[in-house]
C-alpha cells in the first residue's frame, strides 16, 4: 500500500493512494487514527484494517485535486547516515568509516514530495542527496540485524538537502543538513510487503532533466537492518522515525567544476518499487523571518 497524508478541502489526513485515486480514510475508516505516525503505532490490526476498507471504498479523490504532503508531518526522529556508499566516499575523498556515520536532521527540516526547497539567505552552497528512506513501524530496542525488517512500516524517497559551508562549519554536520524545508520526503510510505528486497532498487536522481545520480541500493555499506541493529543498541526507535540511508556518488559539490544549486532548478529523486519526489528550488521566501 502507498500510505499518503494529504490536504484536501481544508484539512489534512491519512489516505492510500491506488493509481491516479486516493482513498480518504478519514472516510473509509473513521475510527481509525487521522495522522500517520499513530496509524502507525496502532500497529498491525489498524493496517489489516486500512486494507479492507481500501477494498470496499466507494468513494475515490482524484489524486490531481489534492495536495500530498510528507507522509510524515513531524517524524519524532529524522537520522541519516554519511558516507555509505563507496563511489560517494570516494567522490568526497574520505575513508571507509569502521561504524555509521550518523547524524541528526531537525524535524522541522521536513517538507513535502512536491514542495519548494529553500535557497537559504546565509549560504549559496546548496545540495541534493538522494536516499532510500525507512520508516519504523513499531517501537524497539536492541533489534538484531536478523530481525530489523520486523520493525520497518515502508519505505520512502528521502532528499537529504545538504548547505555544504554550513554542514562544514564543525565535524557535526547538524547545522547545514537541517535547514528549514531541507528533508522532502514521499511521495507516499511503500508497504514494507510491497517493496520486496530494499537492498536492490535503483535509485537515481536529476537536476532539470540531466540525470546526476545513479546507483542501486544494494551498494550501500551499512544496509538498512544493520543500521536499525546499530542505532537501537543506544535508544528507543518509534513510530514514525525516518532513517536515510545515505547518498551515492554525483552530487553537486563533488562535480568537476561543482555545481550547486541555484533557484529555479528542478531536483527529481526516483527510487525503484517506491515512486519519485520532485522539488523546485526557490529563494528564501521573505516571511520566514518570524521574530
Ligand atoms: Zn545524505
Amino acid at each position: 500500500m502507498k500510505l499518503a497524508t494529504f490536504t484536501h478541502a481544508g484539512s489534512t489526513r491519512v489516505g492510500v493512494v491506488e493509481g491516479e485515486e486516493l482513498i480518504d480514510l478519514a472516510a473509509a475508516a473513521p475510527e481509525l487514527p487521522h495522522e500517520m505516525c499513530a496509524l502507525l503505532e496502532a500497529g498491525p490490526e489498524a493496517l489489516a484494517r486500512v486494507e479492507r476498507a481500501v477494498a470496499a471504498a466507494r468513494t475515490r479523490i482524484p489524486t490531481d485535486d489534492l495536495h500530498l504532503e510528507a507522509p510524515i508531518l513531524r517524524p519524532p526522529k529524522i537520522l541519516a547516515v554519511g558516507l555509505n556508499y563507496a563511489d560517494h566516499i570516494a567522490e568526497s575523498g574520505m575513508e571507509t568509516p569502521k561504524h555509521p556515520t550518523i547524524f541528526n536532521k531537525q524535524s522541522t527540516s521536513v517538507t513535502g514530495p512536491y514542495d519548494p526547497v529553500h535557497l537559504p539567505r546565509a549560504s549559496g552552497a546548496l545540495d541534493y542527496e538522494g536516499e532510500l528512506g525507512l520508516v519504523i513501524g513499531r517501537r524497539c530496542r536492541h533489534v538484531r540485524r536478523e530481525r530489523a525488517a520486523e520493525v520497518v512500516a515502508g519505505y520512502l524517497v528521502v532528499n537529504d538537502v545538504s548547505v555544504r559551508d554550513w554542514q562544514f562549519h564543525t565535524p557535526t554536520l547538524t547545522m547545514g543538513k537541517s535547514f528549514d524545508t531541507h528533508c522532502p520526503l514521499g511521495p507516499w510510505i511503500m508497504t514494507a510487503d510491497e517493496v520486496g528486497d530494499p537492498h536492490a532498487l535503483s535509485l537515481r536522481t536529476w537536476v532539470n532533466g540531466e540525470l546526476r545520480q545513479e546507483s542501486n541500493t544494494k551498494e550501500l555499506i551499512f544496509d538498512s537492518f544493520a543500521i536499525i541493529e546499530y542505532l537501537s543498541t543506544a535508544f528507543t526507535l518509534e513510530p514514525g522515525d525516518v532513517i536515510s540511508t545515505g547518498t551515492p556518488a554525483g552530487v553537486g559539490i563533488s562535480r568537476k567544476p561543482p555545481q550547486l544549486l541555484i533557484a529555479g532548478d528542478v531536483i527529481r529523486i526516483e527510487l525503484e518499487h517506491i515512486g519519485q519526489i520532485e522539488n523546485p528550488v526557490i529563494p528564501e521566501p521573505e516571511e520566514s523571518a518570524r521574530i
